[in-house]
Parts: structure tokens; sequence; C-alpha cells
């Protein structure tokens, strides 16, 4: 058994999975709520035991983590200290370009980026700093969600604003869901059976949160998050791109402050605030009912994803497959429908049986002959943080 642990630590919840990198299966998973609060909760699944579910006040991740392995005291599956631990860190800036083995210094540069994701480093750096004082001797290595984009040319990273300003706070494109839109283009090729390599992908990660990464060679070239993850595609809360005016706008004409702005734009938008909900069964619901308002937030939602599709095979150059994944991608075959149906003009050649077929397999739904193949790939970013973690520990090259 090759046990590594993988860990993403939100502000007020911690989730895992101890996978076994010999077969590659989950050993365990769970997912600790509300730390913090005045009552937490965990839930743990361990493979041949009983789900065990524990509520009770967790005042930290300390805790939770203690809590957590306390779980795997009970149901077996993690007897001694894991083979390494791997931790999702949202920021690495500039940075860190792939898995980076944790040590003090990386530590205090995780630290430093904190201004670039202030509500996701200081959980993610709590989470290593509590498994570095429960597992002092195990490699804990960093993965981040942005490091995938990480080499994209400056043409796609550079906003227009003053260079000198832009410069000194950092702002640039930096892109999410790096971890995702990796493992779901390798997972792409294997499927067509072609070296990475030599294929041009669009890769579209459609969940809560939304984006789409051009991929060249296996490498993002281009990707529709920014400075953080609230620019490009329209998504379950947050607007996506907008015209940078309107941030004036809402202040001047709605009185809002630059809180209440970050708030409206993170929380309150997208097809929440188009429809009235932000879990896309419950939009289709609505549209199907005859509401006119779902309608058009489906058709917005659809708009956005086709015309940026279109906008990466130009970016690219040459379009070989076009990869939907997460929550909508894997299983909405409606949106998938109406980004394609649009895309002709690129070659993409929908199978509308295929597409309709429900599986959690990786499959082709384009129909034969599609200049352009259009796959499903059911992406596992905690897999990947676990490869990725793996490959680093061993000294293999990082991805
Ligand atoms: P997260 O980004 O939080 O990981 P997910 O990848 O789980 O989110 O995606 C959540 C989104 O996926 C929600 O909008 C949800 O409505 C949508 N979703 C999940 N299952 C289905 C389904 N069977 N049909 C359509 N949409 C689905």
């Amino acid at each position: 058994m090759i046990p590594v642990l993988v860990l993403n630590a939100g502000s007020s919840s911690l989730k895992y999975q101890l996978i076994d990198m010999d077969d590659r299966l989950v050993a365990a998973s769970g997912l600790v709520e509300r730390i913090g609060e005045a009552e937490g909760r965990l839930v743990h699944r361990a493979s041949g035991a009983d789900e065990l579910t524990e509520e009770g006040k967790i005042p930290d991740h300390g805790a939770a983590l203690d809590r957590v392995l306390a779980a795997f005291e009970r149901t077996g599956g993690l007897t001694e200290a894991p083979f390494a631990v791997g931790h999702r860190v949202v920021h690495g800036g500039d940075r860190f370009s792939g898995p980076t083995v944790v040590d003090d210094d990386v530590l205090a540069e995780i630290r430093d980026l904190v201004p670039l994701a202030p509500l996701h480093n200081p959980a993610n750096i709590a989470g290593i700093e509590v498994a570095r004082s429960r597992y002092p001797d195990t490699p804990q290595v960093a993965v981040f969600d942005t490091a995938f984009h990480a080499a994209m040319p400056p043409h796609a990273w550079r906003y227009a604003l003053p260079r000198d300003l832009a410069d000194r706070l950092r702002i640039r494109r930096y892109g999410f869901h790096g971890t995702s839109h990796a493992y779901v283009a390798r997972a792409a090729a294997a499927h067509l059976g072609r070296p990475l390599e030599e294929l041009t992908l669009v890769t579209l990660h459609l969940g809560n949160g939304c984006s789409a990464a051009a991929v060249a060679g296996g490498r993002s070239i281009d990707t529709s998050m920014g400075l953080t993850p609230l620019g490009g595609l329209v998504m379950g809360t947050r607007s996506g791109d907008l015209d940078p005016g309107i941030v004036a706008h809402l202040h001047r004409e709605g009185g809002l402050d630059l809180d209440a702005i970050d708030t409206l734009l993170n929380k309150e938008s997208g097809m929440r605030g188009l429809a009235g909900s932000n879990d896309l069964r419950e939009v289709h619901a609505r549209a199907d009912a005859g509401d006119a308002d779902a309608a058009e937030a489906l058709d917005v939602f659809c708009y956005r994803i086709r015309c940026t599709v279109g906008a990466y095979a130009a970016a690219l150059g040459r379009l070989d497959a076009l990869v939907f994944t997460a929550g909508i991608g894997e299983n909405d075959a409606d949106v998938r429908a109406r980004v394609c149906a649009g895309l002709g003009v690129l070659g993409v050649e929908p199978d509308e049986a295929r597409n309709a077929e429900r599986s959690r397999e990786t499959r082709t739904i384009s129909a034969d002959g599609s200049a352009v193949a259009v796959l499903v790939v059911p992406t596992d970013e905690e897999l990947e943080i676990a490869e990725q973690t793996l490959a680093v520990v061993r000294g293999a090259a990082p991805m």
C-alpha cells in the first residue's frame, strides 16, 4: 500500500481522501464542516466500514484533523503515517508552476500570496500546518490550482493596465481549476489514444465554479478565470466577465460600497442572480415550467461558453477535441448540446444519442467523422493531487 492523504482545507471545512496509490483506489474519504462554529460535523467513509458521523464543536483545523485521525483509528485504513500528504492550495501566484514539497520557505511564500487569495490561502496554510505538526516526518506537498496555467504566454495573462501598478500589485491572469484541467486533458488524450503533446484541446470545467482552458501540447495557453476565480464564464453565483465600468456604476448609482459589490458579484450573481438558483437542475426545472428568466439564464450561460470555445479555437489555431467536465459538464446533456450547437463552424458535430446517454465513464459524444472530438471526462481532482504528490516525492519531473 502507498497511502497518500489528500487534504483540501477551506475556511471552515476540511475535505480529505486517502488514496492507495498502489492501485489508485480510494481507501477512505470524508468531510469536516463548520469548523469554528458552535456545532461542527464530521462524515467519514472508509471502505469496508460503516459510514461514521460525528457532531460537536470543532474549534479549529487542528481539532478537525485530530477528529479525522481518530475516525481512521476506528475504521482502519491509516494505522501509520501516510507515505505523503498532498494539499490543495488555491493560489500559487507566479511563483509556483508545479507541485512543491513544503518546507518553511515554501510555507512563507504561500503566506506571501495571501493578498491574492484572502479567503483560500489562509485555510490551505492551516491545513498544511496541522498536517505537518501531526506528521513531522512525512513529506507534505502543495498542489496549486494555478500551476497548470503558469506557463501561459504574456499576451494571454497580461491585462491592459499601467505596467508598474499591475506588476507591483501582482495583477495578471492566473487562472484556476488547473488540477482539473490537467487531469481531464491527460485523460482525454488517453481516451483518444493519442499523445497529449500532439493535441489541441479546449477543456470546460463546468461546476459551481466554471472555467475554460485552451490546452496545446499538454500546457494551458489561456484560461477564462483571471486574478481571482470571479472572471470568465457565468457561474453558479459568480458573474464571470463584466464591463469593468459596471463596478464604478454600481458604486455611484447603486450606492454599494466595495465589500457589497464584491459580495454581489461573487455570491449573488451568475445563475442565482439571473434565475434565482445556482443549481442548474433547478434552473432547468424552472425553464421547463415556463419561467422566462430561467430560460434566458440558460441561453446566457451556454452562449458565453460557446463564444469562449470559439475564441480558444482561434488562440490554438486548430481544435482537436472539446472536453466537458465537472457537475454540469459531466451530467447536463442539454447544456452540452446547446454549447455544441453553434460550433459547427469549427467542425464540431455532436451525436444526439451519444450525448443523451448517461454514464460515469469517459466517453465520446461527437459523431463519427466529426472533425473535433467531443468528450465527457469525469474529473478527479483528488486523484490528480495524489498523482502529482507521489511524482514530486519520488523525484519525478513535476507536471
Ligand atoms: P463544485 O464546483 O462545487 O465541485 P460540481 O462540480 O459538483 O460543483 O457541480 C455543481 C453543479 O453541477 C450544480 O450546478 C449542479 O446543478 C450541477 N449538476 C450536478 N448534477 C447534475 C445533473 N445530473 N444534471 C445537471 N446538472 C447537474
